[in-house]
């Protein structure tokens, strides 16, 4: 092998790589790459207008998309919420496919697992924005105010939730909503302090963190900033 099939070898090897972790290529977005969390902050408030409004946009959802995020993916934005059936965020934040890499499971609670999939887009995909939704009347959350036996698994999940039930009694207001907010709370901190990678790209401005509330009645997602 000569030298100059050596060379157009290494220069494959990097296109290849740079179609993993590049920046936005869809003419549509607002240059929401890595570090430009407020945009991508924007971008969740617009969409989540847009719903509200039923002013839908529907981006990124046809063949075209489609195929440009088959090469790459670069979401903008992080969303870890609950399972619940009434809160999905590429509806309530009027997105689509390779804009939102997106965690659910009940209560919108963590595990290492849950953890290393938001390191692999915090890290890996250069993803600037990680929101930590809970909702209204979240079941989970419920389950563990209501404290007692449950079946199954489910007591994981009270397990997780029940201390923001300790630190919302007493509180003034309805005990239910301010579990949600106090476990949305007591998330986004363990989140923000998880070693070593999270904590490390939240010193270093790469990741920002943040609380949000989503409201089941009116579409509104409060974010807790
Ligand atoms: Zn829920």
């Amino acid at each position: 092998m000569n030298i100059s099939r050596i060379l157009l070898l290494i220069l494959s090897a990097s296109v290849l790589c740079a179609a993993d972790g590049g920046g936005h290529s869809d003419g549509h977005d607002h240059g929401t790459t890595a570090g430009k969390s407020s945009d991508a902050l924007q971008q969740l408030i617009d969409g989540n207008n847009r719903y509200v409004e039923a002013q839908f946009r529907h981006p990124h959802q046809l063949a075209e998309r489609r195929m440009e995020v088959a090469k790459g993916q670069h979401p903008f934005a992080i969303i870890l919420t609950c399972a619940d059936s009434r809160v999905p965020p590429e509806i309530v934040f009027d997105q689509g496919l390779g804009d939102l890499f997106v965690l659910r499971v009940a209560g919108n609670v963590i595990d290492d697992a849950v953890i290393g999939s938001i390191e692999y887009a915090a890290e890996h995909l250069g993803t600037p924005l990680l929101v930590v939704m809970g909702h209204e009347r979240c079941g989970a959350v419920d389950a563990a105010v209501k404290g007692g036996e449950v079946p199954g698994h489910i007591g994981a999940l009270v397990k997780a939730i029940s201390p923001a039930v300790v630190k919302a009694r007493g509180k003034a207001g309805d005990l239910l909503d301010n579990s949600v907010r106090a476990n949305v709370e007591m998330v986004t901190a363990k989140l923000k302090s998880s070693q070593p990678i999270l904590a490390h790209l939240v010193e270093d401005s790469k990741l920002e963190v943040i609380g949000a509330y989503y409201d089941l009645d009116d579409g509104h997602v409060h974010f807790m900033k």
